[in-house]
This record gives structure tokens, C-alpha cells and sequence, in this order.
């Protein structure tokens, strides 16, 4: 534990001083270099401190989340052990490169072979459990059984350690099946559940050679993250020699990822850091403006608007005789029948629209008692109105020259009876 801190101060301060990729290289060559007989080592680049309860779940293949892992930096995991033979092999292997990896233990493994856990500790890797017996149906388990898989795979692997401090509280599910409820109860217990970046799916029947094709050719589309191996394979023991040397070969370096303590706290990092591909500050940019989706882009036709539909003449709103001459010369065509004398034709302003445009109603021009000595004339006949056929209630100049408008829009607006004095001043408010 002690030379797991060491290696974590001293990388961390190399961290610190990665400026650029060549200084990261230096860095790589000084971890390597103080791999004692390996000076071609791979070696550690940094220690990674994270804390579980910031960051709960990690690994893109499930989660939006994954390590703060810079471009070419790469975590290597192992699952499913201890196995002796090939667990030691591959903890040999790993030595030989002074490189530093996860690994997630079986519990009922870890009570067969107690010392491969202890192996584990002693070379300074990171320790996380893997349940008890490695269910496959962590996915659909009732909560509590998953629980005591969970439980169980913990106790076990500390009774194989005989030491609380050394296990990390890191998790990952057997066969990647995950299920909200165990997520949940991880996180309330401070354990982060793991998943990965990329596999290299060496559990299946494939070569040795298929297993670092695949590791390589993942990682290198992603260009860091975190990778899954098996420890118990033995496809996966011939693998990673090749795998570590074409690692060193492209300039990937490894980290080292330990939990957060009291006396060791978490390693700096913004929220963007434990994002994959965080949203780059150009994106929205390029992407900017954008043409609106608007409903009528997909129409075939569009409706044309009817002259009609507008009645404006040089910004100025009609009168109200004003659409029945416009409607007279759209049934009829031109020419325009005459004007009325009076009222003169005024526009009225956009603000007064509301009171010009009701066409008044019938009752307006109701006459309720003396119909004829309550009405005087207020302008000469015109030719025009003289030539209408004035009804007997027809007695005043409003009322001809409505009579007139509506003798030539008679399918529009109904012929209307004469006007009561107080609806005829409410009349000449609407026309003035
Ligand atoms: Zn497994």
C-alpha cells in the first residue's frame, strides 16, 4: 500500500507537468525507466485517485459517464479470478512492464485461492469484487438475492485479504448485466459499479491473436478508456505481452486507479473529464443557425390569400361601405358602381379597426315607435339613391345609402330598415 502511494505522489506530480503530449511521453519514459531490469518497460504513466460517490457508474459501453483518462491513457481491468496459474502468469506479465491494473475478484474464488487475492494487494493492483458466484441474471435478480451476492462477494474477498483497508470499493457486474435497483443499492453503499469503454472479448473461443486485434482496434477507435480482460484465460496470458508492447509502441500510457481515503484524496477533475466525447465549444457553432422545421416545409401546396382576405388600400383600412363595393366588384366586375354622396368615404386609422369593421345589425335600424317622425333627412337625395326603390321605411339619407349598398349586395348583407335616431348616431360615429 505504502509503494502504491509512492507510485501515485510521483506520477501524479508528472501528471501535473503534462503540458504536452511530448511531456507525457517524457513522463511515460521516467515511470518506465524506474521499472527495476525492465528499461523498456510500458510502466505506469499516473495514479488515478476517484472518488465513488461523485461518480457512481462508470464505462461508456453502459454509462454516460467513464474516467477522466486523457487521450491515450488506458485502464486495464481483469475480471473472474483468481485462477493460480493463469492469474500468476498474468500477474507476471503485468510486473515484467511495471504496469498497474483492477481486478475483480470472485468471492467464492477468493475463498478456494486465498493467497491470489493477497497477491493481488501485495503487488500493489487494485482490488474490486465480482459477486459471490459469478451469477449471470444480476439483470433479473429479486434485489435481495442480488444483494447477498453482492454482500457476500465483499466478505469473501476481505476474509481472503484479513485486511478491511485493502479492498476498493469498486464493483462490476458478472457479464455486464446491470439492473437499476443494484445500481442503486451499489451507490448507497459508496461502491462504484464499473463497467468498461471496450472489450476484447476474450471469455470467447478466439485466438490469442483475435483477442489483441480486438483490444488493439478498440482502443484505438476510442483513443483511451477503460479495458476488460480475463485473468483466468489463457488466450488472455498469451495476449497481453503483445498487447502491452503495441500499447508502448502507439504512445498509450497506463493509469493506475485508486479509491479516494481520508488521507488520500481525489484526484482533480471536472465534470467534462468523465465524459467520453465531451460536447466541444465549437459544436454548436459550426451547427449554428439552423434552419427551423416549420410544419408547411412539408406541404405540397400552400393557400394563396385572397385579395379578399385583406382589406387595405395603401396602409389605410376601408370604410364600412367600403367591402361592399370591393365585394360588388368581385360578383359584378368593374366598373364601380357611383359613390354615395354622403357620407364621404373617410379611413379611418389601423387603431379604430375594431369599431369600423362590424357590419351593424339589423336591430340598429329597428324602428320601435314613430317610425316616421323620429327620423328627419340629414342630406339630399342623390341620383343614385333616388334610383333605388325606397321602401316606405327608406326615409333618410343613411338609410338610402345603406339601402343602396345593399340593393347591389343583396346576397351579402340583408336590405336594411330605416334607423332610429339613437342608432343612427351610433351609425354616424362608425362612419365618421
Ligand atoms: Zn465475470
Amino acid at each position: 500500500m505504502i509503494a502504491r502511494v509512492r507510485v501515485g505522489v510521483r506520477t501524479r506530480q508528472w501528471a501535473g507537468l503534462c503540458l504536452g503530449v511530448l511531456t507525457c511521453i517524457t513522463a511515460q519514459t521516467a515511470s518506465a525507466a524506474n521499472c527495476p531490469g525492465h528499461p523498456d518497460a510500458l510502466g505506469t504513466s499516473r495514479t488515478l485517485v476517484v472518488d465513488p460517490r461523485e461518480h457512481p457508474r462508470i464505462g461508456t459501453m453502459q454509462y454516460p459517464e467513464t474516467l477522466p483518462l486523457e487521450d491515450h491513457e488506458v485502464v486495464l481491468t481483469f475480471d473472474d479470478g483468481p485462477l493460480p496459474h493463469n492469474s500468476n502468469q498474468i500477474l507476471d506479465i503485468l510486473a515484467s512492464e511495471c504496469v498497474k491494473a483492477t481486478f475483480f475478484e470472485i468471492g467464492r474464488m477468493a475463498q478456494v485461492y486465498p493467497e491470489g487475492v493477497r497477491k493481488l494487494r501485495d503487488a500493489g493492483h487494485s482490488i474490486g469484487t465480482h459477486t459471490q458466484n459469478h451469477p449471470l441474471s444480476m439483470d433479473r435478480m429479486p434485489i435481495d438475492r442480488a444483494r447477498q451476492e453482492i454482500d457476500d462477494g465483499i466478505a469473501s474477498v476481505k476474509a481472503a485479504l484479513g485486511d478491511d483497508t485493502a479492498l476498493a470499493p469498486f464493483y462490476r457486474n458478472p457479464g455486464l448485466l446491470r439492473a437499476g435497483d443494484v445500481e442503486d443499492y451499489l451507490a448507497s453503499q459508496g461502491i462504484q459499479t464499473w463497467s468498461a469503454d471496450f472489450l476484447a472479448d476474450d471469455w470467447r473461443h478466439v485466438s490469442p491473436s483475435r483477442v489483441f486485434d480486438l483490444a488493439i482496434k478498440r482502443l484505438e477507435e476510442k483513443g483511451r478508456g477503460i479495458l476488460l480482460l480475463h485473468d483466468i484465460q489463457m488466450r488472455t496470458v498469451a495476449a497481453l505481452p503483445s498487447i502491452l508492447h503495441e500499447l508502448k509502441a502507439r504512445g498509450y500510457r497506463i493509469v493506475h486507479v485508486v479509491p479516494a481515503t481520508s488521507g488520500q484524496p481525489a484526484t482533480p477533475t471536472e465534470p467534462q473529464q468523465w465524459q467520453l466525447h465531451p460536447p466541444s465549444e465549437t459544436v454548436a457553432i459550426s451547427h449554428w443557425p439552423k434552419i427551423p422545421h416549420f410544419v408547411f416545409i412539408d406541404a405540397d401546396t400552400l393557400p394563396a390569400p385572397a385579395l379578399s382576405d385583406f382589406d387595405w388600400r395603401d396602409g389605410q383600412l376601408m370604410t364600412l361601405a367600403e367591402p361592399l363595393y370591393r365585394a360588388r366588384r368581385l360578383a359584378h366586375g368593374v366598373p364601380l358602381p357611383r359613390e354615395a354622396p354622403w357620407p364621404r368615404q373617410s379611413p379611418l386609422p389601423l387603431d379604430n379597426a375594431a369599431s369600423a369593421l362590424p357590419v351593424p345589425a339589423e336591430s340598429i335600424f329597428e324602428i320601435q315607435e314613430k317610425r316616421h317622425a323620429a327620423t328627419r333627412p340629414i342630406a339630399p337625395s342623390s341620383h343614385h339613391a333616388e334610383q333605388t326603390v325606397p321602401s316606405e321605411r327608406e326615409t333618410d339619407g343613411v338609410a338610402r345609402l345603406i339601402s343602396a349598398d345593399a340593393r347591389d349586395s343583396r346576397r351579402m348583407i340583408p336590405r336594411s330598415p330605416p334607423i332610429t335616431e339613437p342608432g343612427l348616431r351610433r351609425v354616424l360615429r362608425h362612419l365618421i
